[in-house]
């Protein structure tokens, strides 16, 4: 029954996530949670790391925006001074705002990849989609909210039974 949070693929940050491979598989477009994603939680604003990676994906020709289920406070606050599209309270996992994403970057599922750091919400949502999953190893999560504690417990039972199953994929060679 937790199949459906399986991630497509497993990087321990957004650095570490192959442009080249995706570029190569068609992908054009990157839908990204913030929160313990890009930055923690209580980093308001990008690192310079962070600007410096987000500059090098437009450089290369991809699309970005951010789907964050926090709030347009938040979010704004983040995004808008990058110049990102962003849709806050998303209500990840459900669909709605993943339609609304792609639209945003007119482009079809095959060629967008949902990036996020947890399995309820990222992951599922991306996955039922049809979206090209990546996990991201979370920032910070000692920072985060109850809801996201709730769902983090959800999470361990759920990797636990994938991984005795043998279903979870292998972390990518760096
Ligand atoms: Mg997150």
């Amino acid at each position: 029954m937790f199949q459906r949070l399986l991630p497509d693929q497993i990087v321990n940050t957004v650095f570490d996530i192959d442009l080249n491979a995706l570029r190569a598989r068609g992908v054009r477009g990157i839908i990204t949670d913030l929160d313990n994603t890009l930055v923690s939680v209580k980093t308001p604003v990008a690192t310079p790391e962070l600007k410096a990676w987000l500059e090098k994906v437009k450089h290369e020709d991809f699309q970005v925006v951010i789907l964050s289920n926090n709030s347009e406070t938040r979010v704004s606050r983040f995004a808008v001074p990058l110049g990102i599209p962003f849709i806050p309270a998303a209500r990840k996992p459900l669909g709605g705002a993943f339609r609304r994403a792609l639209g945003l970057l007119k482009l079809e599922a095959p060629e967008v990849v949902v990036v996020g750091d947890q399995l309820l919400t990222d992951m599922l949502g991306g996955r039922r989609m049809g979206l090209h999953t990546i996990l991201v190893t979370p920032i910070a999560p000692g920072e985060e909210g109850l809801g996201t504690q709730i769902n983090r417990r959800i999470e361990k039972i759920a990797l636990s039974r994938l991984r005795k199953q043998g279903l979870w994929p292998q972390k990518e060679e760096r």
